[in-house]
């Protein structure tokens, strides 16, 4: 096959960076290590031999050598599609390390290191004046980076930016209005509704977890062929992995009841490693192998989490097994369905329906931009918390814990984060559209092996094979044939709970 990946300056340029890419593979390793098995005591070392790692690798990226070969290389004409994007990614890392100055990032991690401590306490105790001092640091470090990193029109622009290239205010602002009236609605008519439930049976039943972890296995099975290249674990946090080529990890948890939770965060997780498994093999060790839109990535994970594993289609084939892990057979078919596509408010944003979930984004999206805006500061998020969840959900938390200190993101710095979830969700249908065009309708084809072999490969041809070659706009694009619009991610929504509601 042809290679993907031919001009010499380029070629020079990757072999340049595969030390940084050797630091970012073991660093990966240490932090699905950090996630999984490492004994408590050692969080310390590890903690102080990662900010190392990262700043060896930054003072790389720094070399004036290497600068100015990517300066040289960006001059060349003639390359293709996937050298400029390598050139693109490149230049956006060492913009990061440029515009931001050494004391800052210095600063930054060390608050937020604080900071995500501190919050886990503040969370445990629902007491929000232990963490409302450093959510504030965080809050003045967010609008001093903005001001480093630079924007055009809006400081949360620069935010938005870091976290998916380019993604604007503008444009998050228009699909956050143009999905907040009609889901507000939508979520007051399913209340409205006979067959509205505050909890399902389901809820309930508990299971055996090894029964389940081998349920688990089987589901595996069956949408993934090739055992030798991922590998699942338990961790407080599901999350997925990629160490690198060959080598892809997904978590998920075993709470003993409810067992929806393990089954869609394994399905969500694995839909995220497929991204970054399909990747073209020619992209392996360059900095677009593999997904780094979040957009995009959370649109692969939220397509097998919703469209596959909360089908009707889907769950038939598995739910008689469910029985095995010790939840009663008097449980049907409908009644799973019934259970996986309960749609209610609630004040946690983990435990959200496909409908609910974009109003907990919505809130956080507008709480962050007037952070961003100066409008607000720490100690005002938990008034205006109680009232947009009065407002948009009708309910309000009960505490601290299940409002405003329920995620750990702000902890963690990553102002900015959020509307990515919302947005790939969206995209997903998007996806999904495209597909059928293509192929035929999912929930028929997922009904055999054979079936969902298609529909991998037409993910991989249309979105994992180029990695992060294009930004998610120029991807939607390319493959859909329209820009992204909330469009469908509403008509999706709305066909499908008015018909279960
Ligand atoms: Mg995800």
């Amino acid at each position: 096959m042809e290679k993907l990946i031919t001009h010499p300056i380029i070629k020079e340029l990757l072999d340049r960076y595969k030390i940084i890419w050797s630091l970012s593979h073991v660093a990966s390793l240490a932090h699905w290590d950090l996630q999984t098995y490492m004994p408590k005591q050692g969080a310390t070392a590890r903690g102080e031999a990662l900010s190392k790692v990262a700043s060896l690798s930054q003072k790389l990226f720094l070399d004036n050598d290497f600068v100015s070969l990517i300066e040289k290389a960006e001059r060349e004409s003639g390359l293709n599609e996937y050298e400029r994007a390598i050139i693109r990614l490149l230049k956006r890392a060492l913009k990061y390390y440029q515009k931001l100055p050494k004391e800052f990032i210095e600063e930054f991690t060390k608050v937020t290191n604080q900071a995500r401590v501190v919050w886990e306490e503040a969370k445990e105790k629902s007491e929000f004046s232990i963490f409302e001092p450093y959510l504030q640091k965080i809050i003045e470090l967010c609008r001093k980076k903005a001001e480093y990193l630079g924007y055009k029109e809006h400081p949360y622009d620069a935010l938005l930016d870091d976290y998916e290239e380019g993604l604007t205010t503008k444009e998050a602002e228009e699909f956050f209005n143009s999905i907040k009236e009609r889901i507000i609605s939508l979520v007051k008519y399913i209340k409205n509704s006979p067959r509205f439930k505050h909890e399902h049976p389901l809820e309930h039943e508990s299971y055996e977890v090894e029964a389940m972890k081998q349920f688990i296995k089987k589901l595996l099975d069956y949408i993934h062929h090739n055992p030798e290249n991922l590998r699942i674990d338990s961790a407080a946090h599901p999350f997925s992995m990629a160490v690198g080529p060959g080598d892809h990890r997904i978590t998920t948890r075993y709470l003993g009841k409810d067992f929806k939770n393990t089954y869609s965060s394994t399905i969500h997780e694995y839909g995220h490693a497929l991204y970054d498994m399909q990747c073209h093999n020619d992209l392996c060790y360059t900095p677009i192998w593999g997904g780094s839109s979040l957009i995009i990535h959370e649109s692969q994970s939220r397509f097998w989490e919703n469209l596959i594993g909360r089908s009707k289609e889907f769950m038939n084939l598995f739910y008689k097994e469910i029985h095995k892990t010790g939840i009663p057979d008097k449980h049907t078919l409908e009644d799973f369905y019934e259970y996986l596509n309960l749609v209610r408010p609630s004040p946690i944003r983990t435990e959200a329906d496909e409908v609910t979930y974009h109003l907990h984004i919505l809130i956080r999206f507008e709480i962050e931009k007037e952070i961003m805006e100066g409008k607000i500061n720490a100690r005002d998020i938990p008034e205006i918390w109680k009232n947009k969840y009065k407002s948009y959900l009708g309910i309000e938390p009960k505490n601290h814990k299940e409002g405003s200190l329920q995620d750990v993101h702000w902890s963690e710095g990553m102002i900015g984060y959020f509307p990515t979830y919302s947005f790939g969700t969206a995209l997903s249908i998007m996806w999904k559209n495209s597909l059928e065009r293509d192929i035929g309708k999912i929930t028929e084809l997922i009904k055999t092996k054979e079936g969902v072999a298609q529909v991998k490969e037409w993910l991989r041809n249309k979105i994992h094979q180029y990695g992060s070659t294009f930004i998610f706009k120029d991807l939607v694009r390319k493959i859909c044939g329209e820009d992204f619009n909330a469009k469908y991610l509403l008509n999706y929504l709305e066909t499908k709970y008015k018909n279960i509601y």
